[in-house]
């Protein structure tokens, strides 16, 4: 029997939905790759939608199809909780250093809660948006790849508690786990690092915890998400009780030279989307979306026109300037400009959501490599790009379809470059 030739090996950084696209298309064309991630499990920001457009199906049906494909596929190494820490050599041969943290929690872990249930530390859960919390130790989500607990080492007391390690019994945690830095030899790399909500609280204006019920568009992801805070339940944070009108703030910090300056694609129809989430638990709920554009590319008209048929949902077109709390009913006011009614709006509302934009993970640290940025810390690439790529949002704010397409292009381009060599 002759032993199979090895093509070669790609580097893939970032386990969203661009990262994992390219991962497969790669090693399902023969390609060995690494896949690393640095939070606890793949999915990314898709894993934190309720819903997805424009079918407006669970994240599970997309990204369950891909964590098969890799369970499935001997060529994709994946690693959690890692990071590039330096990359050397050049375009068909590069050594990348990669900082692989402990997650204190083996292979043996049955996923038996057992730890959880015992452990007296608790920790704002950041995959809720620290809306509620977790144990030290903690499931990431129902739905996490790889299906396996976590300590977080910052949150956990250490040797001088232990009670999880005596209250498992399959002998699947170690408190001693230390980092450790591998290195990989691969021919390309792609960066898929994705992207994070842009931080509300810059923009004080729009009351983001000054006022109490001002949300995120990505808070509501959760609030509405079955395994969210409130198992589902869209409520008024203040009360936990029903919001009856809602106001929806879009372009919070897009196309405004001062926060980003580009538009973020897909937050008008992300609100949208909330939209009909609202709709299902709250029928005669009112809805007002405040915009100064309304943007609904391609496909997504449809969607659109069906929004704008609920008589109780009201456009209207002009740019929030304020928003404060009603001292006295604790309602949201917000202080608006209204561009074709004329004249100034003070409309409250139980509830307001910042359609807060997509900023790249690199806006504020660069990644190891040759990588080149916009003012905004979007990766470049251009015809002089050859070796190290970058994949989906870390490129442009788009929406899962265009960032998987996207990614199969670089899954491509990483190859060019392995056949190159
Ligand atoms: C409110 C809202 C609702 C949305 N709803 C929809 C929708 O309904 N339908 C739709 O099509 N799109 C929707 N989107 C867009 C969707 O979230 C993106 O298209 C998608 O997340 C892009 O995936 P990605 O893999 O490029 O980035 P991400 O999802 O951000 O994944 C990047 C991954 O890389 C990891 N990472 C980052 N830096 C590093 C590093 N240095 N080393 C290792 N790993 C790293 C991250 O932890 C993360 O796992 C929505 C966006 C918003 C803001
Ligand atoms: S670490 Fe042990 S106790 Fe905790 S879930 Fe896994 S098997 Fe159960
Ligand atoms: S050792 Fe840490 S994770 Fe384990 S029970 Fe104690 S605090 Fe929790």
């Amino acid at each position: 029997m002759t032993e199979e030739k090895s093509l070669g090996s790609i580097l893939v950084v970032g386990g969203g939905i661009s990262g994992l696209t390219t991962a497969i298309e790669a090693a399902e064309t023969g390609y060995d790759v690494y896949l690393i991630e640095k939070t606890p499990s793949m999915g990314g920001r898709v894993a934190q939608l309720n819903q997805y457009f424009p079918k407006l199906c669970p994240p599970t049906c997309g990204l369950e199809i891909n964590y098969q494909r890799i369970r499935k596929n001997q060529k994709v190494k994946y690693l959690t909780l890692s990071e590039v820490e330096s990359i050397s050599g050049q375009p068909g041969d590069y050594e990348v250093t990669v900082k692989v943290n402990p997650r204190y929690v083996n292979e043996n872990c049955t996923n038996c809660n057992a730890c959880t249930e015992v452990c007296p530390v608790e920790r704002p859960n950041d995959f809720n948006f620290g809306m509620d919390t977790t144990k030290a130790v903690y499931l990431p989500h129902q739905m996490a790849f790889p299906m396996r607990y976590v300590i977080d080492g910052k949150a956990c007391k250490g040797a001088d508690c232990g009670k999880c390690v005596e209250a498992c019994k399959y002998n699947a945690i170690d408190l001693n786990m230390q980092p450790e830095t591998i290195t990989l030899k691969v021919g390309s790399v792609v960066y898929a690092t994705g992207w994070d909500p842009y931080n509300p609280a810059k923009m004080d204006n729009l009351g983001y915890g000054r006022v109490s019920n001002v949300i995120t568009n990505m808070m509501m992801e959760r609030y509405a998400a079955k395994n969210g805070p409130t198992g589902g339940q869209i409520v008024k944070p203040s009360n936990g009780e029903a919001p009856q009108s809602i106001a929806f703030i879009q372009c919070a910090g897009s196309r405004d030279e001062n926060h980003l300056s580009y538009c973020s694609y897909i937050c008008c129809m992300a609100s949208f989307k909330q939209a009909t989430y609202i709709r299902e638990q709250y029928p005669d709920a009112k809805i007002y979306v405040y915009y100064i554009d309304l943007r609904a590319p391609g496909r997504y008209e449809k969607f659109l026109n069906k929004v704008e048929s609920d008589e109780n949902i009201e456009f209207i077109k002009g740019k929030v300037a304020r928003i404060e709390e009603d001292p006295e009913t604790g309602q949201v006011i917000v202080e608006a400009e209204d561009i074709f009614g004329g004249g100034k709006i003070h409309q409250k509302v139980d509830l307001a959501v910042l359609a807060t934009g997509m900023q790249p993970t690199t806006a504020e640290s660069k990644l190891p490599g040759d990588l080149k940025y916009d003012e905004n810390g979007l990766i470049l690439e251009d015809e002089s790009t050859v070796g190290v790529y970058a994949a989906g949002c870390a490129k442009k704010p788009a929406d899962v379809t265009t960032s998987v397409k996207d990614a199969t292009g670089s899954a491509l381009k990483a190859i060019q470059t392995m056949v190159r060599r």
